[in-house]
């Protein structure tokens, strides 16, 4: 019996040894990821699966002008392959400080390992001179174009190649990844009804050209035009179209565009700066016109302004995430238009806006 037992031992003991050195080479075959904030990071994992071992750095509660750089990150990072960033500045305050800490050059900017992922992308509300005058921390134009949804085709093209170049292996499983990423985010976008009808491709082409309505109003199917055929969430926005919101912070230009809504006025007087009484003053003013049903707000940013407001007008307020992980919904890039489109919608045809903070 003892014996056995010994002569059992080494193998007993050496097939959890073999797995446990399996899972550890697996693990350092993936490419490490860090990713500043939560929508490129499950763009990324979209894209790529579990290809990638992936860490985010911000929370999705968190306000992704100002995040507390926490040193446990620069370990991370000085272990990273890639660091997907938002840029236009948007982590001016908190990027910086990590990258520099972590002594990884590969991740300072120009590196081969730092991705800035608003390359491609068009841009809205660029200031005729660099200015951060009086703190407005939009110097490069609006950073916060994934609230277009169409704008993480873009972004998810970004990170495939960064990815094929960084594990060269994976080329083909990053390139599905993406396709199957597009394929589905078009299919939310338009329905999956029109993308069968007309091509994901094309309703994209029309769209980011601005002539998407032209071309659902001009082109007839069985003798119905293809509007008829429109879902997904510009389907669910249709008929709030035109209708005017006021934003606490300058995040929802991209989104407004997307889906014909119009952001009529701000509470912050410029990105990043406080309301003063005068202002508020004017925002009442602005809000007893009456053509404003709600204001758009964040978890993360304070809400003394909004109540003051919402006590003064009766106009509603919602509090919305712009990241994935901002409202227990958000669990994904999908579930956070998902659910910004359906508590828009709710707030825009006199439903209760979500009191959620
Ligand atoms: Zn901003």
């Amino acid at each position: 019996m003892r014996f056995h037992c010994r002569t059992l031992l080494p193998f007993l003991f050496a097939v959890p040894a073999m797995l446990l050195s399996d899972t550890a080479a697996a693990a350092q075959a993936r490419v490490k990821v860090v990713s500043s904030l939560p929508n490129l990071g499950s763009i990324a994992s979209a894209v790529a699966g579990d290809r990638i071992d992936l860490t985010v750095i911000a929370s999705g509660a968190q306000d992704a002008h100002f995040v507390d750089p926490k040193p446990s990150f620069i370990v991370k990072l000085r272990k990273a392959d890639l660091l997907l960033v938002n840029g236009l500045d948007l982590e001016i305050g908190w990027v910086p400080p990590l990258t520099q800490g972590a002594r990884t050059g590969r991740l300072l900017v120009g590196g081969a390992g730092y991705i800035d992922c608003s390359a491609g992308i068009r841009v809205v509300e660029i200031p005729l001179s660099l200015s951060r005058t009086e703190g407005d921390v939009h110097p490069y134009g609006n950073p916060h174009y994934l609230t277009d949804p169409l704008n993480a085709e873009i972004v998810s093209g970004t990170i495939a190649e960064a990815l094929r170049r960084a594990d060269p292996a994976g080329a083909q499983a990053y390139e599905d990844g993406r396709r199957a990423f597009v394929r589905q985010l078009h299919e939310a976008l338009f329905g999956q009804d029109l993308v069968d009808l007309a091509g994901g491709a094309k309703l994209s082409r029309e769209a980011f050209a601005g002539t998407l309505d032209a071309f659902l109003d001009g082109t007839s199917i069985g003798g119905a035009p293809l509007r008829a055929h429109l879902g997904g969430w510009l389907g669910r926005m249709q008929g709030v179209r035109g209708k005017a919101v006021v934003t606490y912070h300058k995040d929802y230009s991209y989104f407004a565009d997307r889906f014909g809504i119009r952001v009529v006025d701000f509470v912050e007087p410029k990105p990043g700066i406080s309301p003063s009484a005068k202002h508020l003053e004017d925002l009442v003013t602005r809000l007893m016109v009456g053509d404003v049903p709600v204001i758009l707000t964040r978890p993360y940013v304070e809400h003394r302004s909004t109540d003051y407001l919402a006590e003064r007008t009766g106009v509603g307020v919602l509090t919305l995430p712009i990241e994935v992980g901002g409202a227990p919904e958000a669990t994904d890039y999908f579930r956070l238009f998902d659910h910004a489109t359906d508590q828009i919608v709710r707030a825009l045809t006199g439903g209760r806006p979500s009191a959620r903070r």
